[in-house]
């Protein structure tokens, strides 16, 4: 096919990366081609293999709204609930002598196994009919009429290609090769997984407590329940060993740990630690002829505390969009694709400012007086809800911290 309008019939969309955002545009291309009537060939190429948990992507696991709808009602499958191991409604926030519980019960979000979320998804892909190979694309070919995608096993032909790759450094730079794309800049994010024994789990409950920065790079840390075990990580600009043993030091870390796991002593070195990545910015060419980046890949994702999951499928819902409606080429991309998420593009630069204005309020030790004000003010409280559990908009987040009452609120408990 030499056109860069929608894919017509027999049109094929080949996906590299079978995490939420590629396998969400896979169903939503496959769920959209079936109501239009036309036949779409879709191919999802995926180095790692979920299964039996051999390979996984690092994630804390926590799903928020409105991804089961997004599942149901865009991708045309059953929102795997089975694999919930529990409802968030509280968020318990930690300043350096301050805390304070901000409680949702109406929107709450779930937590899952993030590795067995992806291999039902995966998995549904396949027994629905989307072709999946097992290897990781290693090269890129452009020509007029179609894009080649090399892999360690074969090789992928197609009308247009989605990079859904996340964070990957040899999918980016196979990219910054082929068309000059620049992936977003990030925050690294370690963690580390606890395995208290079943009475400690119940004594922690269905809190996740957030933390704010307060040392050595530090930008945020959390201690989230998961059904059997804790997750605590930290995120920052440049982190180590060192910082997360900090972190784990600190007392108010220190009081929600057991000191020892099942009679033994807690050791960094034997539960072994995980280094992932979250986009901060976005990318640079994130879309072309015949090629489109979606969720961490495009730098698509709420800045600073993201919902990284539910853009990711949100983006690949997008991106399904624009391949069957408006079509393939730049022009088609920049006007449907880059337009419909002008509501996290445009969110950017306040999750920026809200970024800054924690780090500088960190450092000035205004952090303690904002969460005392929350406990006092129901506005302040909101806002601070908003932001840490990514429910609302950065935009509408500093509209409630910069309201009247909330500012007199900070003041008041700042004297
Ligand atoms: C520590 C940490 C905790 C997080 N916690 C949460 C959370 O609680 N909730 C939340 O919503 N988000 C969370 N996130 C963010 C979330 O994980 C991402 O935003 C989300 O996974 C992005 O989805 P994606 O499909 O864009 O990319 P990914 O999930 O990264 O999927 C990319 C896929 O592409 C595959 N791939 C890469 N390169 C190639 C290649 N060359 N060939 C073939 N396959 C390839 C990879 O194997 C992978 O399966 C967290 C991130 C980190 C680092």
């Amino acid at each position: 096919m030499t056109s860069l309008g929608p894919l017509p019939d027999d049109g094929r969309v080949a996906i590299i990366g079978g995490g939420p955002g590629g396998v969400g545009c896979a169903l939503a291309v496959r769920a959209l081609a079936q109501q239009m009537g036309r036949r779409i060939h879709i191919t999802i190429i995926e180095g790692k293999d979920f299964a039996g948990e051999r390979h996984h992507n690092l994630c804390v696991g926590i799903v928020s709204p409105p991804l089961p709808e997004l599942v149901e009602q865009r991708l045309g499958v059953a929102c795997p609930e089975h694999l919930r191991q529990g409802v968030i409604t509280t968020y318990v926030l930690h300043a350096s002598r301050e805390e304070v519980a901000l409680e949702n019960t109406a929107h709450p979000s779930f937590a899952i196994r993030r590795v067995q979320f992806d291999h039902y998804m995966l998995e549904t892909a396949r027994r629905l009919g989307i072709a999946v190979v097992e290897a990781r694309a290693s090269g890129l070919e452009f020509s007029a009429e179609r894009v080649v995608i090399y892999t360690d096993a074969a090789s992928v032909e197609a009308d247009v290609v989605v990079g859904a790759f996340g964070l990957d450094e040899g999918a980016a730079e196979v990219f910054r090769q082929a068309v000059g794309y620049r992936p977003p800049r990030a925050l690294v994010s370690l963690l580390v997984r606890y395995y208290p024994g079943q009475q400690a789990m119940q004594r922690f409950g269905g809190r996740i407590h957030a933390f704010l920065p307060g040392f050595l790079g530090m930008e945020f840390g959390a201690i989230t329940p998961k059904g059997d075990h804790l997750n605590a990580n930290i995120a920052g600009r440049a982190l180590d060993v060192g910082t997360m043993q900090a972190f784990l030091a600190r007392p108010e870390v220190k009081a929600l740990l057991p000191d020892d796991i099942e009679g033994r002593p807690f050791d960094l070195n034997r539960v072994g630690l995980f280094r992932g990545r979250f986009p901060r910015s976005l990318a640079g060419a994130y879309y072309g002829d015949r090629y489109v980046m979606v969720g961490d890949a495009a730098g698509l994702v709420r800045a600073f505390k993201g919902k990284g999951v539910t853009s990711a499928v949100q983006t690949g819902i997008r991106a399904a969009e624009t391949i069957l409606q408006a079509g393939i080429s730049r022009a088609a991309f920049a006007s449907h694709y880059a337009a419909a998420n002008r509501d996290i593009i445009g969110d950017l630069r306040f999750g920026r400012a809200v970024r800054l204005m924690v780090l500088l309020s960190a450092r000035y030790g205004l952090l303690d007086p904002v969460v005392r004000a929350a406990r006092r003010d129901v506005g302040v409280r909101q806002a601070l809800y908003g932001a840490v559990s990514a429910h609302q908009p950065y935009r509408q987040v500093l509209g409630s911290m910069f309201n009247l009452r909330s500012v007199a609120a900070v003041l008041r408990a700042l004297v």
